[in-house]
């Protein structure tokens, strides 16, 4: 199952999630994921595994698998790289990682501009903004990175552009300016955070919406993040496990189809083998009406990814 890019391009409604996927076992991982059926792989630049990825995809490649033009690859522009002439600097340290001449999907990650590091410098920088621990920014408006993204596409050497981490308002300004409409917001979401205004919206204005962290809390467990540690897990939950009992599947599954069912593309990481291929079996079974709204009660307004915990910066309120 896809979606279809305003782009003209078909995006995968379920892919592969490589956040924190370690650079020792990530290209077996990879090469795993597409042998069971994954076609998209999220990735990023400040994942700093994007060499491990592509090797995985392209020793799936030469096996035989798969071809390139079957896979949909995403990327997304770490904050230091937001000046116009950076732009193409990271794309195509992104491209040579991969071992690419294109990659099929680049977001800007989040909409805030650190201070440029030269690679050689670091890489991934993270949040290193060439002072230790302190953080730096640059003045540059979020138009002038995203007509560096447009001016990629024109190039051929990134097939769909979009935007991730962004609030309504963001977008609504970024709209105005746009000549190329972003063709995917990506953005935290599970019934703990659903963001209903902003999906709408969003849903409304002919951009896919792709939902990261789909499991809430769960990915945010190994960081040891306070919130997560003090919430229940969605796996737990009773409305959740009912439903799932319901319909012989596994709670992750319902998490899952919650969002495919309402056209939100998800992109979950696992290392389990059997994990892997239930994250990739969620579209043959359908949640009723009244097993959706039961899912939507569970709103808590609770978002683990958060720049505030950064730097005290107030992207999302
Ligand atoms: P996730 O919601 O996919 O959860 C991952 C956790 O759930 C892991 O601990 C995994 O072991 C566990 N898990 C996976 N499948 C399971 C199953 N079937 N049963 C039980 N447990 C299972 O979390 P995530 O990694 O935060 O999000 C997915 C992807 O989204 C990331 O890998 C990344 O590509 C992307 N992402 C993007 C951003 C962004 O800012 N754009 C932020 C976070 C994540």
């Amino acid at each position: 199952m896809s979606i279809k890019l305003n782009s003209g391009y078909e995006m995968p409604i379920v892919g592969f999630g490589c956040w924190k996927v370690s650079k020792d076992t990530c290209a077996e991982q990879i090469y795993n994921a597409v042998k069971v059926g994954y076609r998209l792989f999220d990735g990023a630049m400040d994942y700093g595994n994007e060499k491990e990825v592509g090797q995985g995809l392209r020793k799936a490649i030469e096996d035989g698998l798969v071809t390139r033009k079957e896979l949909f690859v995403v990327s997304k522009l770490w904050n230091n790289f937001h000046d116009p002439k950076n732009v193409p600097i990271a794309l195509n340290k992104v491209l040579e990682d991969l071992g690419f001449d294109y990659i099929d999907l680049f977001l800007i990650h989040f909409p805030i501009a650190f201070k440029f590091v030269p690679i050689e410098e670091k890489y991934p920088p993270g949040f290193y903004c060439g002072d230790g621990e302190n953080f730096h920014y640059e003045d540059v408006p979020l138009l002038d990175t995203w007509k560096a993204l447009e001016q990629l596409t024109k190039d051929g050497k990134v097939r769909s552009i979009g935007i991730s981490n962004f609030n309504g308002g963001l977008i609504y300004d970024l709209l105005r300016g746009a000549e190329i409409k972003p063709a995917v917001l990506q953005i935290e979401h599970h019934p703990y955070l659903q963001q209903p205004n902003l999906v709408e919206f969003v849903q409304s204005k002919g951009i896919a919406i792709t939902a990261y962290s789909s499991f809430g809390p769960q990915s945010f467990l190994e960081l040891n993040h306070s919130k997560a540690l003090n919430c229940p897990k969605l796996f737990d939950h009773a409305s959740i496990k009912t439903i799932a009992d319901a319909h012989k599947r596994s709670p992750a599954q319902v998490l899952l189809r919650w969002a495919t069912q309402r056209n939100i593309a998800v992109i979950p990481k696992s290392n389990n083998p059997d994990r892997l291929l239930q994250n990739l079996e969620v579209n043959d079974f359908d949640l009723t009406k009244e097993e959706i709204e039961e899912i939507s009660k569970l709103e808590q307004g609770l978002r683990f990814n958060d720049p505030w915990t950064w730097n005290n910066i107030p992207i999302f309120a």
